[in-house]
């Protein structure tokens, strides 16, 4: 087994072309010529996905959260509400020679040269993130029957949750706090997404909105669960802005995290990064500067990764959105969205973990890849968990004999019937078969031999230590399914 470390020798490209050449990620529109911010996942990539996603579900229903599902458009009265409309923009730049087009907050600032050809840049104002669409037909020429059938694709999940409260707080017996939870597309039109799945148009988010009355945001019932986990922290200007490492509990007492709520849905994402295999040694947490801070927020966390490419890079946002968007819905609408508790009316406050699941996809890929020295072979893993590789294991026949391959197939079949998802090889020799389940991230590869035949025994072999055992057929499915 090889360290870490080797990959930092590992071409900036590769891991780009793997993912391309074994299925998990296109460049959608690809016959076409492609369009800048649009990935589709390919089958590997798919289920990569949905696993991730599934272990994200299992997370935040532990913690007693309920999932809904909205819609992905919405008319524009929803946007003038929460003030998408009106602060939802970036600040462009534009090439005077290319003419391309780039956003400021990237770094990249008038007073520099173009990063494409070098020429000069020119400030081109204010651009709003989100994707128009016409909601049926416009009805007549009228201002307002033009202005009905405006709409927008969602910026993100959110809202949904939000403009749902009432019900959601009757379906919760009108009780403070809890969370609901959320996970789909969300859009925005990102004036230059040159950054493969750092920065899509179309993307996947993963939102929990947690409510909770004001005057208990101190008082989180499970604090003491996790108060004591260390955190890599930056903390904004006010706070001096160096990078530390601090328990929870002392940054919260210390005021550098505002409040018990937010300090342990920080700790819940480091927890959950940790889980599906996000190494410990590349994510912090970064405290929002002011003026970066969302049109939301009160206060605002991200937990950053590391990238050999891009260096930290936002992978979750945690914000305080306070009574923002309650308050605003409520204003504009005129539904009512207090709660009483005694002795008064409050309006809620938001607590927002919100996840870029492909930012996430990238991070896992980045950070498990490895290459190694085998003989004379170069060997690539990808080291990613066992419960959330595409595929648990692969069946292969040793040789590409009938009998063994019968045996193979009933193996590969057992195991699908039992809902485990396995693939079936025996094209190429055992150790190119090996070495393309490696590089896939697949743990297990599962030989049937002459001696399977005899016994009913299989060997197993680990992707990471390369060891094999000698395993009864009958004990296999537990060999897969024994979490790590
Ligand atoms: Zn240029």
């Amino acid at each position: 087994m090889t360290s870490a470390g080797n990959s930092k020798e590992v071409k900036k490209d590769e891991i780009a072309e793997l993912a391309r050449r074994r299925g998990f990620l296109w460049q959608a529109f690809e016959i076409y010529g492609g369009a800048a911010g649009f990935y589709d996942y390919g089958p590997l990539g798919a289920r990569l996905k949905r696993r991730i996603e599934e272990e994200w579900r299992d997370f935040y229903t532990r913690e007693g959260f309920y999932e809904i599902e909205t819609t992905n458009i919405a008319p524009r009265e929803i946007f003038e509400s929460s003030g998408h409309l009106e602060s939802f923009a970036d600040q462009a730049v534009v090439c005077n020679h290319c003419k391309n087009f780039f956003r400021v907050a990237e770094g990249v600032k008038v007073s520099e040269n173009c990063p494409e050809c070098g020429g000069e840049l020119e400030a081109a104002g204010e651009f709003n993130l989100m994707f128009q669409t016409r909601i049926g037909v416009p009805k007549g020429e009228s201002d307002s029957g033009v202005k009905k059938s405006e709409g927008y694709l969602r910026p993100e999940t959110a809202q949904g949750i939000f403009l749902n409260f009432q019900r959601l707080l009757r379906f919760n017996r009108d009780k403070l706090p809890f969370g609901i939870i959320q996970i789909g597309k969300a859009y925005r039109n990102e004036i230059s997404p040159r950054k493969s799945l750092i920065r899509l148009r179309e993307f996947t988010m993963a939102e929990a909105e947690v409510f909770v009355d004001p005057k208990e945001k101190n008082n989180h019932p499970r604090f003491e669960d996790v108060k004591d986990r260390m955190l890599r922290i930056v903390p904004g200007e006010d706070e001096g802005g160096e990078e530390e490492e601090e328990s929870l509990e002392e940054a919260v007492r210390s005021g550098i995290i505002a409040n018990e709520y937010l300090g342990y849905h920080i700790a819940k994402v480091d927890e959950f990064l940790e889980r599906i295999g996000i190494p410990r040694a590349k994510v912090r947490f970064r405290q929002h500067l002011r003026e970066e801070m969302a049109h939301y927020a009160t206060d605002c966390w991200d937990a950053e990764f590391l990238s050999e490419r891009y260096g930290w890079m936002e992978i979750v946002g945690v914000a305080d959105r306070g009574d923002y968007d309650l308050s605003a819905h409520a204003s504009f609408s005129n539904a009512d969205m207090s709660v009483h508790t005694e002795p008064e009316k409050i309006i809620p406050h938001v607590i927002e973990p919100s996840y870029g699941i492909d930012r996430i996809i990238y991070a896992l890929l980045e950070s498990s890849f490895y290459e190694e020295q085998v003989g004379k072979e170069k060997r690539k893993v990808l080291r990613l968990k066992s419960e959330i590789t595409p595929i648990k294991a692969a069946v292969f026949p040793l040789l590409n004999r009938d009998e063994l391959k019968k045996k193979a197939r009933e193996v590969f079949q057992k195991l699908r019937d039992a809902s485990i998802f396995v693939e079936y090889d025996d094209s190429g020799s055992i150790g190119r078969r090996y070495r393309r389940q490696d590089e896939i991230g697949t743990p297990y590869c599962i030989t049937i031999d002459y001696e399977t035949l005899e016994d009913n025994t299989v060997t197993i072999r680990e992707r990471d230590t390369m060891k094999q055992v000698r395993v009864p057929i009958a004990e296999v499915k537990d060999v897969l399914l024994k979490r790590e």
